[in-house]
């Protein structure tokens, strides 16, 4: 389904963005294969890494998931309204003035250090319930979580952590997409250090997307993937065993002949070499194809592999279609511009960036349309 290009007819709308929930679904049950009886939960974040949380949410519960994980509390509020019935977990953390809305909402927090572990006490008093939380442990990001020093005082003080109902205590790997870094056997040594210092039998969670190919060391109870999800390589210069999510057909605007000599785009960084025909393809940077893919990116027109040439503009990229079939390439026709000849991997990598930053980035002026195909294959 995602190797073929939309018709030319129909909205008017210019270049059209197609997500295949099917494609998520199969990589959640992918991935829970690999994880064997380990629960496996979801991250949802950032809109579902750009793909659209409200098909997204209910695509993965479908599957089974049953634990989701978002940043914000806003996030959670959105996703709560599409998953009744989910455990929604926040990572950014429980922040002072949000009180209310982790208990309102049935939002789950991650508690990231002892000013907030403190807090949810409280909480829990006035609420004169057991409120469910988890437990971040930072093992080597310094990014979020309880550090090795918060960890002994909590371990010399038996009560610190009565009250909530902790589900789970859970931290986060730094290069988990590299198998052969140390950092990795390193965190999770200092992980298992860290867990019987909790003075309570707590559950535990430390594998991303990529962690979880690490191994059955690192499944501990439960693995929050984000990014395999939706298509994401889980090792560093390896394709993605994951199915493709997304595919972006860029429309063509205008088709022109240049001559040798000519400059295409701002700046007329490209020089035409010898005269050919240029494609003008309606997406640019302000709908998240990077200006960093000028002349580097490259599209797909069935199986030809086409450059983009000259700068990326806001609206428009131009593609040399000087080899391609002239009656394939014409005015309101697309050209493949993600997918799964030409992935979110590869532009990342012409782009000199990570995939999760094209996919977060994917912008709003496409039709978005959502397909649930029940293979890979068109
Ligand atoms: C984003 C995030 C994940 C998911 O990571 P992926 O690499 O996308 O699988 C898991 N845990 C935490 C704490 C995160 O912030």
């Amino acid at each position: 389904m995602l190797d073929t290009l939309p018709s030319t007819d129909g909205s008017g709308a210019a270049s059209e963005l197609v997500i295949d929930l099917g494609a998520i679904k199969r990589n959640y049950l992918d991935l829970k294969e690999r994880l064997g009886g380990v629960e496996c939960g979801a991250a949802v974040k950032a809109d579902a890494y750009g793909t659209g949380v409200h098909q997204v949410g209910p695509a993965l519960f479908e599957a089974g998931c049953r634990t989701f994980f978002v940043a914000t509390v806003d996030e959670g509020i959105t996703l709560r309204d599409v998953l009744p019935r989910a455990r929604i977990a926040v990572l950014n953390g429980l922040l002072s003035g949000t009180e209310e809305v982790f208990p309102e909402h049935g939002l789950v927090p991650v508690i990231n250090d002892l000013e907030q572990i403190a807090r949810l006490r409280q909480m829990c008093v006035k609420a004169d319930r057991a409120l469910k939380a988890m437990l971040h442990i930072d093992t080597g990001m310094s990014r979020l979580g309880l550090t090795a020093e918060d960890m002994k005082w909590i371990s010399d003080e038996p009560d610190v952590l009565s009250g909530p109902d902790w589900l789970y205590a859970l931290s986060h790997l730094t290069t988990a997409d590299n198998p052969d870094a140390p950092s990795n056997a390193a965190q999770l040594a200092r992980f298992k250090e860290q867990l019987p210092r909790l003075q309570r039998r707590m559950k535990a969670s430390l594998a991303n997307s990529a962690g979880i190919f690490l191994g059955p060391d690192y499944h501990f109870n439960l693995a929050r993937p984000g990014f395999a999800l939706y298509g994401g390589r889980v090792k560093d210069g390896e394709p993605s065993p994951m199915a493709p999510v997304v595919k972006l057909s860029g429309r063509i605007l205008q088709v022109r002949a240049v001559k040798a000599g000519d400059t295409v785009g701002y700046g007329g960084t490209h020089k035409v070499q010898k005269d050919g025909r240029i494609a003008t393809v309606a997406v640019g940077y302000a709908d998240g194809y990077l200006r960093s893919l000028s002349s580097q990116g490259v599209v797909y027109l069935g199986e030809r592999r086409l450059p983009v040439v000259g700068r990326v503009s806001m609206d428009m990229l131009a593609v040399d279609v000087s080899d391609a079939d002239r009656a394939e390439v014409y005015p309101g026709g697309f050209v493949e511009l993600l997918g799964s000849r030409y992935t979110v991997n590869d532009a990342a990598d012409a782009a000199g960036t990570i995939g999760y930053e094209i996919l977060t980035g994917l912008g709003h002026r496409y039709t978005r349309r959502y397909i649930d195909a029940a293979s890979g294959e068109a």
